[in-house]
């Protein structure tokens, strides 16, 4: 038996891959993200439930054209070609009401 070097843990996105990789996605929080979801992460914006563990894909093309907000916009569009994983306090399924602000852009894109 191959004894492995480094920690694998199971990736935080989908949940079925194991890997060493892992990035902060707010400070001090860590998750581990496979070869497969970061390269989804170069066409998706990613978000994590830090509350309750659901994830978030969503193509960046479409989040950025559905921004109104051009602070918003241009930040979005300054990540356009990075891997961006963000955490997040809660997501609808947690707080259908708080969450509004929050994901606004994003729930419109997905209709
Ligand atoms: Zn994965
Ligand atoms: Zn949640």
């Amino acid at each position: 038996m191959l004894e492995l070097e480094t920690k694998h843990e199971q990736c935080t996105i989908c949940k079925h891959e194991y890997t060493s990789i892992n990035t902060e996605v707010m400070p001090g929080i860590k998750i581990y993200v496979c070869e497969t979801c970061l390269e989804a992460a170069k066409y998706h914006f990613i978000w994590v439930c830090m509350s309750c563990g659901q994830v978030y894909l969503r193509p960046k093309k479409l989040v950025i054209e559905r921004v109104k907000d051009v602070e918003l916009k241009r930040a979005y569009m300054l990540c356009e070609d990075k891997q961006i994983i963000q955490g997040i306090d809660m997501c609808i399924a947690c707080d259908p009401e708080g969450i509004v602000n929050y994901m606004d852009a994003q729930k419109t894109a997905t209709c």
